[in-house]
C-alpha cells in the first residue's frame, strides 16, 4: 500500500504543519487536532469532517439543553486544551463566552452558522395570538404580565439559533467545519474538505427527500405544536407550520394566558398533532393535547442528539427520526 508517505515527506509536512498551526497551539502536526464542540449535534458534524484526524471533545451532550447549560470545571480545563472551538453562535450558547474567559482558551472558535441567512423570531409562539408585540413601549411600568422570557436573566438576541433544523444550513455547517479545521491542521485539509463534500451529499439527498415527503401531505394538515420554539427553519424549508408552547428559548414557563391562547389556536386551526421534545419538560404539550383532542405524535429531537441506541444519535438520524414522526402523524 501506498497510502503512508515516506518518512521524510511526513517530516516536512509535519514541520510545515507545525508552522502554520503554531498559533493554535498545536503541539505536533501528528497528533490529532484537539477540538471542542459545545453541543452534541454540532459535535456529530465535527466528528463527520474531521474523521481519525481530530479529537472531540462535546460540552453539551445527548438529551441536553445547550440553552440552559451550567458548565463545569472539567468544561473549563477541556477548553483550556483545544486548539479549536466550535460553536452555533446565533446567541445560542449564552454561557460559553465566560466559560471560553474562565478556562483560558487560547485556540480559533469557529461559528459554525456563519454564513446562514438568520431566522428572526416572531417572540413567544404564534405572533397573532400574543399581545407581547410592540413591548417595548411598554418597558417602565414594571407590571407588565407575560415578558419574563424577555426579561429574564438569559438575553437572546433577536436571531433565531436553531439553524440546523434546515439541512441546506447543516451543509453550511459542514464546509465552515471543514474550513475551521482545515485553518488549525492544513496538513489535514484536503481530508476534511473530502470527508465534508461526501457528508454533505448525504445532506443534500435527505434534504431533497424530506421535501418530497412533506410536499405530499395537504398544507392545511401541515401544522404541529412543540415544546419551544426550535423548528422554525423546519418549518420554512420544509412548510410546515410549528406552534411553540414555550418560545424561542427553555427557560421560562408561558403564562396561564398564553397556554389558554395556544389552546384556543389549535382548536381553532384543527391542529392534528402535538410533539414532546427530547431536552423539554413533556407537561405542557401533554397537557394542550388533552384539552384540544390533539394526538401527542412522539419524541422529537430538537436541540441535542439522542443517546447513542436511540433514534437519533447522529445529525442525520435525529432529521430522518423527526421527518418520519411529523409525517406519520400529519398524514390524513
Ligand atoms: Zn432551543
Amino acid at each position: 500500500m501506498r497510502s503512508i508517505l515516506p518518512a521524510r515527506r511526513r517530516a516536512l509536512l509535519a514541520v510545515a504543519g507545525l508552522c502554520l498551526s503554531a498559533v493554535f497551539g498545536a503541539a505536533h502536526a501528528a497528533d490529532p487536532v484537539k477540538a471542542v464542540a459545545s453541543f452534541s449535534i454540532l459535535g456529530d458534524i465535527v466528528r463527520e469532517v474531521g474523521g481519525n484526524d481530530v479529537s472531540l471533545t462535546t460540552l453539551v451532550g445527548p438529551d441536553g439543553d445547550a440553552h440552559e447549560y451550567e458548565p463545569t470545571p472539567g468544561d473549563a480545563k477541556k477548553l483550556s486544551a483545544a486548539q479549536v472551538l466550535f460553536v452555533n453562535g446565533l446567541d445560542f450558547e449564552t454561557w460559553l463566552p465566560k466559560l471560553t474567559k474562565a478556562s483560558g482558551f487560547a485556540g480559533k472558535t469557529v461559528v459554525a452558522s456563519q454564513g446562514v441567512t438568520p431566522r428572526k423570531f416572531a417572540g413567544h409562539g404564534d405572533a397573532d395570538t400574543h399581545d407581547d408585540h410592540g413591548h417595548d413601549d411598554d418597558h417602565g411600568h414594571g407590571h407588565d404580565h407575560g415578558h419574563d422570557r424577555e426579561d429574564g436573566h438569559h438575553h437572546h438576541g433577536d436571531a433565531d439559533p436553531h439553524a440546523w433544523q434546515n439541512l441546506a444550513n447543516g451543509v453550511i455547517y459542514a464546509r465552515n467545519v471543514a474550513e475551521g479545521l482545515a485553518a488549525a491542521d492544513p496538513a489535514h485539509a484536503d481530508n476534511y474538505r473530502q470527508r465534508a463534500n461526501a457528508y454533505i451529499a448525504k445532506l443534500q439527498a435527505l434534504d431533497a427527500n424530506v421535501k418530497k415527503t412533506f410536499a405530499a401531505i395537504p398544507a392545511e394538515r401541515r401544522k404541529v405544536v412543540t415544546s419551544h420554539d426550535a423548528f422554525g427553519y423546519f418549518g420554512d424549508a420544509y412548510g410546515v407550520a410549528f406552534i411553540s408552547a414555550m418560545g424561542v428559548s427553555t427557560d421560562a414557563e408561558p403564562s396561564a394566558g398564553e397556554v389558554a391562547a395556544i389552546i384556543e389556536q389549535v382548536k381553532r386551526e384543527r391542529v392534528p398533532a402535538v410533539f414532546v421534545e427530547n431536552i423539554t419538560s413533556p407537561k405542557l404539550v401533554q397537557q394542550i393535547a388533552r384539552e384540544t383532542g390533539a394526538k401527542v405524535g412522539g419524541t422529537l429531537y430538537s436541540d441535542a442528539l439522542s443517546k447513542s441506541g436511540q433514534p437519533g444519535a447522529t445529525y442525520l438520524e435525529m432529521f430522518e427520526w423527526n421527518v418520519r414522526q411529523l409525517a406519520a402523524a400529519l398524514q390524513p
